[in-house]
């Protein structure tokens, strides 16, 4: 064989194995992280209702909050299962995020307690949550204590919808309704920027994104 064919033959084969290792390598993560944040209730199901408060219409004030913050960032995309006082099927809430190709999913709620004294944040996860949802919920409920003030009434377990897909998932009670001070800030602006900064403070944590 001729020097230059060798030359020529010995070039292709870098080119053809430089094509196929590149081929395999893990590729970047393309686009926006998803994120689908739950407005607990809606519509025929008001959820917890105190002193003519329904804690839908709460949820629902939070949810667009975070939404509204999180617009800002080229980095997320913020997906609601419902943006209106809509009921939506509780299974139907997590498919909607399976088929969003979400990262992670968290349903915001608020609170009830017969004794009006209990007051504080609590998240909680499915009694078969693995450890992503775990560590979900810890940064989301660490987040919200840290930027509300809140008692810390800490993570828990509890039979939920959740268990019904494998992302990540967490359900979180922002403060009491049954709690007249805390229902209050609920239902105050400036506070419930407060929550939102926290819970989207917590996703971000959980994500690892600055
Ligand atoms: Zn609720």
């Amino acid at each position: 064989m001729p020097k230059p064919a060798i030359v020529l033959l010995l070039f292709s084969l870098v080119i053809v194995l430089t094509v196929a290792i590149v081929a395999t390598l893990p590729q970047a993560p393309r686009g926006p992280v998803v994120i689908v944040i739950d407005p607990g209730h809606g519509g025929h199901d008001p959820g917890a209702v105190v002193a003519g408060v329904q804690e839908k219409d709460v949820n629902l004030a939070l949810a667009l909050c975070v939404l509204r913050k999180a617009q800002g960032r080229a980095d997320l995309r913020v997906i609601l299962t419902r943006t209106t006082d809509l009921y939506v099927d509780l299974v139907e809430r997590v498919r909607i995020a399976e088929a969003a190709g979400a990262h992670l999913y968290l349903s915001i709620h608020a609170n009830y307690h017969r004794d009006p004294t209990v007051r504080g944040v609590e998240t909680w996860v499915d009694t078969s949550a693995g450890g992503e949802s775990l560590r979900l919920a810890r940064e989301v409920q660490r987040a919200l204590v840290a930027a509300t003030g809140a008692p810390d009434r800490g993570v828990r377990r509890q039979t939920l919808y959740l268990r019904h897909t494998s992302l990540p998932t967490a359900l979180v009670e922002v403060g009491y309704l049954s709690c007249p001070s805390e229902r209050a800030l609920l239902l105050d602006s400036t506070y419930q920027e407060k929550i939102a900064d926290g819970i989207l403070r917590g996703l971000l944590a959980f994500l690892g994104a600055p």
